[in-house]
């Protein structure tokens, strides 16, 4: 039986493709892309030629049965997207899925992926945060979303592309406030390279003056609601006291 492989791949720099990551996708038999166009040209780049075969969101299903009859006839499979890590935002849920059910053995090769690369600079509390993925493309959906977030205690992270920005920042401040804690990670690893960080109304008013706040890629880190300012107080409070209660067990 052979091998899925599921390889994390650059979110920019190229340089981050990691060694296992190359070898891995010079051995295997058949690699899985997103893009074949876009993941050919990352291949060409690392000296591979390999068949390719498609897998996006639109035909995941179909595609995952071929897949799986390569690996039942023994042949190795790399899984990778056009950015980062495969099923953050990718395609590969199904496929991985279905490897699994039918025995494969499924071996991640890890990298990069924009939202902890985001998360480790970004100076928010990481022990608890809310992966959330894109929010909807439409205002009312959007708000929608922010709502139910709105006393999420976890660091929330949300992905977002350029012409979304300004509005989803502009909805967070509405219906998270504007004073909470935002950090926008934009263009990682690339040459413009950004972190705008403050409240969100600050953040906001920096983006509108930068001529280029709209483009690029962002991650989008906003500080869970009981971790604002004034409960932080209150969380060390609960601390002391609970610190009161285990002495006094002491002997
Ligand atoms: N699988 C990818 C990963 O592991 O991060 C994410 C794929 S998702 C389709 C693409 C989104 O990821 C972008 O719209 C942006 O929000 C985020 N992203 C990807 N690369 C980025 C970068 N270099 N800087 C900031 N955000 C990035």
């Amino acid at each position: 039986k052979g091998t899925l492989y599921v390889v994390a791949t650059p979110i920019g720099n190229l340089d981050d493709l990691s060694p296992r990551a190359a070898r891995t996708l010079a051995s295997v038999d058949v690699v899985a892309a997103e893009d074949t166009r876009h993941s050919g040209r990352l291949l060409s780049h690392l000296g591979i030629q390999k068949r390719m075969v498609a897998l996006h969101d639109h035909n995941e299903k179909d595609r995952a049965a071929g897949i799986l009859t390569e690996l039942q006839a023994g042949r190795d499979v790399a899984l990778i997207s056009d950015a980062g890590t495969p099923l953050i935002s990718d395609p590969g849920y199904v496929l991985v899925r279905e490897a699994r059910a039918a025995g494969h053995r499924v071996s991640p090769i890890p990298g990069p992926c924009a939202l902890v690369a985001a998360l480790s600079v970004a100076g928010l509390p990481t022990d608890r945060f809310l992966y959330v993925g894109f929010l909807p493309a439409k205002r009312s959906g959007r708000r929608a979303s922010l709502e139910v977030l709105s006393s999420e205690v976890a660091t929330l992270v949300f992905y977002e592309s350029p012409h979304r920005i300004m509005e989803s920042v502009r909805d967070i401040a509405d219906v998270l406030g504007s004073d909470r804690e935002i950090v926008l990670g934009r263009e990682i690893t690339k040459t413009f390279e950004t972190f705008y960080s403050g409240s969100v109304a600050d953040v906001l008013a920096e983006l509108e003056r930068d001529p280029h706040g709209n483009r690029g890629e962002f991650v989008v880190m906003v500080r869970g609601a009981a971790a604002q300012a004034g409960s932080e107080e209150a969380a060390t409070m609960d601390v002391d006291r609970m610190l009161r209660v285990l002495l006094a067990e002491l002997p």
